[in-house]
């Protein structure tokens, strides 16, 4: 499958890593939109969050078990917000489920 982020989780495409385990990897985003702007991926190719489903869900809970720790290591101190997009109307790039960890400031309160 031709999929960006399961290239990077492969270890196939180099990227700015802030944490790592045998399911789950965070980097850098290449286009910040935030001081920090990291991302997280299961390793696992599920498409979107219109993927989730009661058999894959776990490493959903194990992601964001292992935010805060991420947020803390990208050098998040005062709040972040997590985002995923989905489908056309979010705005999704990459059809492999991420979720975007933004901080490092006063984020907007309007979100759209
Ligand atoms: P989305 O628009 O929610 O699908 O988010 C995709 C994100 O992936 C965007 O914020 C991009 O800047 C980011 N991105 C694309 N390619 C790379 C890459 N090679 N390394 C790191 N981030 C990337």
């Amino acid at each position: 499958m031709d999929c960006l982020f399961c290239k990077i989780g492969a270890g196939d495409i180099p990227s700015n890593k802030v944490y790592e385990d045998e399911k789950i990897l965070a980097f850098h985003d290449i286009a910040p939109q935030a001081p920090v702007h990291v991302l997280v991926i299961p390793r696992a190719h599920i498409a979107s969050a219109n993927d989730v489903t009661a058999t894959n869900s776990e490493i959903v809970a194990h992601i964001f078990t292992c935010i805060p720790a991420i947020a803390k290591k990208a050098g998040i101190t005062n709040g972040y917000r997590v985002i995923t997009n989905c489908g056309e109307d979010g705005c999704q790039s990459v059809k492999h489920l991420h979720f975007h960890i933004l901080g490092g400031k006063k984020l907007p309160e309007n979100m759209g």
